[in-house]
């Protein structure tokens, strides 16, 4: 590709005088440089800014210091203290990587590009992170940030998803890389990604690389990276039971490990209460106005309808109901820390300041 024949010198020649006086120093995961806490801020970084980042990685660290300390949570634990984060494969990733890290690497953790990979939610980018931050490897990284500064400084004018542009990106990641002071290049040009060469409105007056940019120079920057040509996303539709009883109890639900909301508790659906052999009268109390909550790759609606019944119908199936993972939740005074899903979270605050006297 033409890119690749343009004449640039690597990048952290002006990026790591820049990175020393205008970079980031003080975020909490980058007091202790040791794999676990960075690991955790990296995972929780994927999709998600800084700033939504912090407080979560503030209390997850404080229940889990250690490894050995996440490895033997449960995973409602950890669901807990992800929810509103988002992307829940994440949490149960780290989680069962830090089993993994516990069992099979004798709580060690893994300080090769290879060994680092074949733990569940490691990719090529976050070991390679890992290992420049923690240990000075010259690795590259290939992250969103990376991905948008590198196609923009090199004005790469095609979807940066494509398999042949993504095998390019990485050449130019490496290319790009310094032998010393890795660490520190992997946190600028995260820096820079994230405070200067914004997805809108890049700052391209202050940034240390505007001088050999060739968006800038060709004035596409505001182009660039250049969006996933469109489809459109389908919209799901789902009815769900918010059962309450008479001690204003609501019925929850485990979903499933994979799939939408994998291991958090939400409210059944129609089969899970079909399952478990309750008996619901054939129309809702009330049919709650519908929402719609989008994923990455559909929007779903849902329609929330209320059924007030009597304990000891429930009563009767409760042996049934536990095998279900079904259990009665107080909204108001919870007993127990569950991972619930954001939007259903949501709903039961609002309809618990509905029925509030
Ligand atoms: S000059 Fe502008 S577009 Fe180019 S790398 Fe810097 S901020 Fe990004």
């Amino acid at each position: 590709m033409d890119y690749m024949k343009s004449p640039h010198e690597p990048i952290h020649r002006q990026l790591l005088p820049w990175f020393d006086q205008h970079g980031r120093h003080d975020l909490p995961w980058q007091q202790d440089k040791s794999p676990y806490p960075v690991w955790v801020s990296e995972i929780m970084l994927q999709q998600t800014q800084v700033n939504t980042v912090i407080p979560y990685y503030e209390r997850f660290m404080r229940a889990f210091p250690t490894i050995q300390d996440l490895a033997s949570a449960s995973i409602d634990e950890v669901l807990h203290l992800w929810t509103g984060l988002g992307y829940y494969a994440r949490a149960r990733n780290l989680h069962k990587a830090a089993q993994l890290i516990d069992t099979q690497f004798q709580g060690a953790f893994p300080n090769t590009l290879d060994e680092l990979q074949t733990l569940p939610g490691i990719g090529r980018s976050t070991a390679a992170a890992i290992l420049s931050i923690c240990h000075q490897q010259p690795t590259a990284i290939l992250d969103g940030n990376v991905k948008r500064v590198l196609a923009r400084y090199h004005a790469i004018e095609r979807w940066t998803g494509e398999a042949e542009v993504q095998k390019e990106l990485w050449q130019l990641a490496e290319y790009h890389t310094p032998k010393q002071r890795a660490g520190d290049y992997t946190q600028a040009i995260m820096d820079l990604g994230a405070t200067i060469c914004r997805r809108s409105k890049p700052s391209c007056l202050l940034c240390p690389l505007e001088e050999k940019c060739l968006a800038s120079a060709k004035g596409i920057t505001h182009r660039l990276p250049l969006s996933k040509p469109k489809k459109a996303i389908p919209l799901k539709q789902v009815t769900l039971s918010l059962i309450c009883n008479t001690n204003k109890e609501v019925l929850l639900h485990k979903r499933p490990p994979s799939g939408i909301w994998g291991g958090l508790w939400s409210l059944p659906e129609k089969t899970a209460i079909h399952s478990a052999s309750i008996m619901l009268p054939e129309q809702p109390d009330t049919t709650l106005p519908s929402f719609t909550h989008t994923f990455s790759h559909f929007r779903l609606e849902i329609t929330p309808e209320v059924y007030h019944v009597n304990n000891s119908l429930l009563e009767a199936n409760r042996s049934v109901m536990e095998g279900c993972d079904l259990l009665w939740y107080n909204v108001d005074t919870p007993k127990q820390a569950l991972g619930l899903a954001a939007p259903i979270k949501k709903l039961l605050h609002q309809f618990a300041q509905r029925n509030e006297p």
